[in-house]
């Protein structure tokens, strides 16, 4: 007769208070480890398959996960910032956040989904990753290797490895610019995003940062906006259709318009 199994299967579960403490965790448990952060893509992923894993290191309890704090030139927010903080904290410095992140899932989910989950997801079509991409910033990792700092735009293009843990974002605060966020929804597949455009107008320089369907957000720029088109005209490639490209043309158009070209 088989005996029923006394509990069914149940991942170890960590609370770290430490960002290095949280990486050795994982770093012990392998690839049947994960962290977790706000939970919105992990714990369904674990209700799907709950033998998937063995380990759960939560990164709730370490302190400096939840800061946000201006550090000279820059604004630094921790991990395990939310996306709705992070969309009121930083709207003083950046106002086209508050258009840009309003286009993230919704309000639930903002309220629980945080940055350094959404930057370790790399969803291509991330207004997250938009924005970051637009501003230039910085991830901060914590590894095997230690802490180190990588620019989110080559990070886009070269996943993170198992077990790397994102800390926070370094953002500079940028001195005068205007900018504006456009975004198309498809209509047939539950509002995902078809194509994003956030335009930024600075005296000499002007960038447009687009993302369209399944490719990673790019940053076009020129000394005027005519020069930013033309650069995003020549980035064929990058785009899965010829239709997808047409919509996110149009975003990057409409978003430089708003924002004053
Ligand atoms: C219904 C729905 C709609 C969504 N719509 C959008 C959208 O329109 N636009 C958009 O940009 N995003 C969207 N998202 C994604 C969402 O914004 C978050 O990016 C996502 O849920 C992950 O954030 P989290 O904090 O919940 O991470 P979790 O679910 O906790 O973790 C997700 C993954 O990231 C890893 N991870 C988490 N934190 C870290 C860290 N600090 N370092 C390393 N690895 C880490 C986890 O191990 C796990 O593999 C949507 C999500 C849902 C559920």
């Amino acid at each position: 007769m088989a005996v029923p199994a006394a509990s069914p299967h149940e991942p170890s579960y960590h609370t770290p208070t430490t960002a290095r403490e949280a990486a050795a965790l994982l770093a012990r448990h392998g690839a049947r480890g994960r962290f977790l952060a706000g939970g919105q893509t992990l714990i369904p992923e674990l209700c799907r398959a709950p033998r998937a894993l063995d380990a759960i290191v939560d990164l709730r309890n370490i302190p400096e996960f939840g800061r946000i704090q201006r550090v000279g030139d820059h604004i630094e927010v921790g991990a395990m910032v939310t996306i709705s903080a992070a969309r009121r904290a930083l709207a003083a410095d950046f106002p086209v956040i508050d258009t840009c992140f309003r286009h993230t899932a919704n309000s639930a989910v903002r309220n629980r989904a945080t940055l350094g989950g959404s930057i370790a997801l790399a969803d291509p079509a991330s207004e997250i990753s938009t924005f970051l991409l637009a501003y230039d910033a910085e991830v901060l990792l914590e590894g095997a290797g230690g802490g180190r700092t990588v620019a989110i735009r080559a990070l886009l293009h070269v996943p993170l490895t198992h077990g790397t843990l994102v800390t926070g974002v370094r953002i500079p605060v940028p001195a005068r610019d205007r900018a504006s966020f456009t975004e198309f929804l498809r209509r047939r597949s539950g509002g995902r995003s078809l194509a994003m455009a956030l335009a930024r107008i600075a005296p000499g320089k002007t960038s447009v940062t687009v993302s369209g369907g399944v490719t990673q957000p790019v940053c076009l720029s020129g000394t005027s906006p005519s020069e930013a088109l033309a650069a995003l005209d020549a980035r064929r490639a990058d785009f899965e259709s010829d239709a997808v490209r047409a919509w996110v043309v149009a975003a990057a158009r409409r978003a430089l318009a708003e924002a004053g070209a």
